[in-house]
């Protein structure tokens, strides 16, 4: 059976030829990676250190049935999503693992997808942490902003848009919010889709659940534009009410934007969770830039409402009349 040193050394420490384009590599002169106490790393002059871990829970987070490979790709994406969020530059992460046991075709799979979305984004393995237990993933993100720039969920200001984010994929088909929490449903057997005749493919919906993309590029180009900006991961009504309670603002959200393939398609959009969506906002003066943002990364951006100086959260119809239904956003901790 493999050891604990020689798992970190097959699975996650990379012999230099695997390692990242030239002139992509993070880890500077001096510098240390996976094998001493600690990893060093000097920061690029003038910038600020952005910081995130996410963990993943086997059951809580993901189902048993997914592959390693989407597992490992889902585990680092989440994080960098949080970077996109703050408009950070990722630049590195560690990676802490419980693992009920040595399955080397897991970790084949797992650290293929890891290291696949790392490479895409110049982000460096720089240590991490390994022992046997449930099956845990956390890792932590760290980015780099320009002195003060990084972009905070404090910034929203009365009369600015806001917005939300999606892209066209290779597919040709729009990544919205709302499609990662259908998928679940339909794993919880909640939605069956043999028997429906939804204009929605669960197929490219179940790739948004299991392989979310996190919106880096466009997070980076918001800078200087967005007031404001959250990644959605709990449902974006309940993660604009985080913007609005830091902001000390209040928002109207429209629902018109939402396609109607489904009939719980507004309850997933405003309260699916899991979207890793960027939701920001911007004032209005900078409404071409945020267009030239979206453009420039490759990504989507609609508008969907305005932050109000009165406090509290209104979202209104397809005929602009308030919405009668509320929605829950996840907590963890909630019973439900
Ligand atoms: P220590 O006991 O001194 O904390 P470990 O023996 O746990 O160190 O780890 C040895 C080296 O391997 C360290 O550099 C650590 O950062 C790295 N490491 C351990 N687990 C992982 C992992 N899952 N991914 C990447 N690096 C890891
Ligand atoms: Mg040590």
């Amino acid at each position: 059976m493999m050891g604990e040193f020689d798992l970190i050394t097959r699975y996650f420490k990379r012999p230099a030829s695997q390692k990242q384009p030239e002139g992509t590599v993070t880890i500077g002169r001096g510098d240390v990676g996976i094998g001493d106490d600690c990893a060093v790393w000097t920061p690029t002059p003038n910038t600020q250190l952005c910081i995130s871990s996410d963990m993943l829970v086997e059951g809580r987070h993901f189902l048993s049935t997914v592959s390693p490979e989407a597992l490992g790709h889902k585990a680092l994406a989440v994080n960098l999503s949080d970077l996109a969020a703050c408009g950070a530059t990722p630049r590195a992460f560690t990676l802490a693992l419980a693992l009920p046991s040595v399955d080397e075709a897991w970790l084949e799979g797992f650290s293929r997808g890891l290291f696949a979305l790392a490479d895409l984004h110049n982000c460096t393995l720089i240590g991490g942490d390994t022992t046997q237990g449930p099956l845990n993933i956390c890792i932590t993100v760290l980015g780099e902003v320009p002195q003060g720039a990084a972009i905070l969920r404090s910034g929203a200001r009365a009369g600015d848009d806001i917005y939300v984010s999606g892209a066209a994929h290779a597919s040709g088909q729009i990544e919205r919010v709302g499609q990662a929490r259908f998928a679940l449903e339909v794993f919880r057997g909640n939605i069956s889709i043999s028997q429906n005749d939804f204009d929605f493919d669960f197929d490219f919906a179940r790739r948004r659940m299991e392989r979310p993309t996190p919106r880096v590029a466009l997070g980076v180009a918001l800078r200087g534009i967005a007031s404001a900006a959250i990644d959605i991961s709990d449902g974006l009504l309940g993660d604009l009410g985080h913007i609005l309670k830091l902001s000390n603002v209040g928002a109207t959200v429209q629902t018109n934007w939402i396609e109607r393939t489904h009939p719980q398609a507004v309850e997933f959009a405003l309260a699916g969770g899991d979207d890793y969506e960027l939701l920001l906002t911007a004032p209005q003066d900078q409404r071409d830039a945020v267009q030239a943002a979206a453009q420039a990364s490759n990504t989507r951006i609609t508008c969907i409402g305005q932050v109000t100086a009165e406090l509290g959260l209104q979202v209104l119809d397809a005929t602009g009349q308030p919405l009668s239904q509320t929605f829950a956003s996840f907590d963890h901790f909630k019973s439900t």
